[in-house]
């Protein structure tokens, strides 16, 4: 089975009024409401060839997509949500475009309104309560020893997790790439990793549980 037929098979089976319900949920949790005039009561229309809703008070039509990343798409959202999903994989354009059927310029398109979206959302939640942070290298083959000198295929990486106070286990974790020279200072690297994990969070305690200096 080839690799683009496997990931068809991992993506859910929803419809486009799935989509739509999911969206809806996510903008108005406690039901619809007016962006003009807080009205709750509306009618759902077609205004040139689009679902809208209309406010029953003031006549204002917004739909599920204003002020959202999806605002003017002309792709089924349906299409959105499956290249959410398939993102997971890490997916290229080129190949996203195969599986969901769209242009590659549409699934670059996707992508990139995809990923700015995730990381604006990661970058509002920093990591919180007790820290722990891990500096090591991505790409770096696992039989290397940890004092084997840096090559120029080895990507230096900070990963910080949050843990559980109770359980004692990982609660979310955060994977950054750095600067080559951020990882080979100590004190640059220490300040750097206080920044994302620490100080975005405005509280410790901060434990720095290893890493491989050179
Ligand atoms: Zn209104």
């Amino acid at each position: 089975m080839s690799n683009s037929n496997r990931l068809c098979e991992q993506v859910p089976a929803f419809g486009e009024e799935d989509c739509e319900s999911a969206l809806f949920r996510a903008k108005w949790p406690d039901g619809f409401r007016c962006p003009r005039c807080g009205g709750l009561d509306f009618y759902r229309i077609v205004s040139r060839g689009r679902r809208v809703f209309e406010c029953r008070s003031c006549a204002r039509q917004t739909s599920l997509t204003a002020g959202t990343i999806l605002e003017g798409t002309r792709t089924p959202l349906v299409k959105w949500f499956q290249a959410l999903f398939l993102m997971q994989t890490g997916i290229s354009a080129t190949l996203l475009a195969e599986l969901i059927q769209v242009t590659y310029k549409t699934a670059w398109l996707i992508n990139h309104k995809l990923r700015y979206a995730i990381q604006v959302h990661d970058e509002g939640r920093p990591l919180a309560g007790d820290l722990q942070l891990l500096g090591d290298f991505y790409a770096r083959p696992a039989t290397n020893r940890p004092l084997d000198p840096l090559t120029y295929r080895d990507e230096p990486a900070v990963a910080g997790a949050s843990v559980d106070p109770d359980s004692g286990e990982l609660a979310e974790v955060k994977i950054k790439k750095i600067v080559r020279r951020d990882i080979q200072s100590p004190y640059v690297r220490h300040r750097f990793v206080r920044r994302i994990f620490v100080e975005a969070c405005g509280r410790g305690p901060f434990r720095e549980s290893s890493h491989r200096d050179r």
